[in-house]
């Protein structure tokens, strides 16, 4: 089994632009959101659970889930939200750690913005944190999402300090400054955990 190293940051803090840098080094990436979208894609158990409970309304015209139509429905429903966290979090979760168990190369960056906050990190080998200023993160999450502040600050309000989530980081790559600025020495260290993420993956399976 690889060597499983926890990505995690804030909303907008740079995940994803940073897991690509480990892909381009050839790294295996499993990213909680792609799997949270693979547990429910057309033809799934689950899928099928879902248009039980909720009719066919649920679904596209290609017969796949209508997410924006779930988000609203359990949006202004607390127990349907609930109904759903408990089918599908359980899933989520036992599918990211068979795709972690099934890998077998010297390591994998498994991508989780809620590490922390689902205590997942009792799966993880190593935690690395990217990690930016709160008021960073709001301005490039807007940029990106178009959604208005008030939504940011709440799904910001709703996930774990920056403090805390530092708490738990064993490496830390910080992301402040624009990449156009900076993208060379974030490369460099990419580089450098990779080396550091090889070499501890060879001590374990020793
Ligand atoms: P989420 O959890 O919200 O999906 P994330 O942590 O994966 O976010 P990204 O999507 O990688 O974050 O980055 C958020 C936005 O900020 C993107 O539009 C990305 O292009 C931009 N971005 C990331 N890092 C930088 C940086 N150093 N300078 C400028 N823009 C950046």
């Amino acid at each position: 089994m690889a060597y499983i190293v926890g990505l995690t940051g804030g909303i907008g803090s740079g995940k994803s632009t940073i897991a690509v840098l480990f892909v381009e080094l050839g790294v295996k990436i499993i990213d909680a959101d792609i799997v949270a979208r693979e547990v429910v894609a057309k033809g799934t158990p689950l899928l099928a659970e879902i248009v039980n409970h909720f009719g066919e309304q649920i679904l596209t015209e290609q017969k796949e889930l209508d997410r924006a139509k779930l988000r609203q429905i359990v949006f202004n429903d607390p127990k349907q939200k609930e109904w759903l966290n408990q089918l599908l979090h359980p899933a989520i979760r036992q599918e990211m750690l068979n795709q972690l168990h099934q890998n077998n190369d010297d390591y994998v960056i498994w991508v989780v913005p809620l590490l922390i906050e689902n205590n997942l990190t009792e799966f993880c080998d190593r935690v690395l944190v990217i990690d930016v200023l709160p008021e960073i993160q709001l301005s490039r999450a807007l940029a990106r999402d178009k959604s208005n502040i008030e939504t940011i600050k709440n799904i910001m309000a709703a996930q774990v300090s920056r403090e805390k989530r530092l708490s738990y980081a064993d490496d830390i790559i910080e992301n402040n400054l624009p990449l156009a600025q900076n993208f060379s020495n974030i490369k460099e260290q990419v580089l450098e955990l990779h080396q550091k993420y090889i070499a501890l993956a060879l001590q374990k399976n020793k």
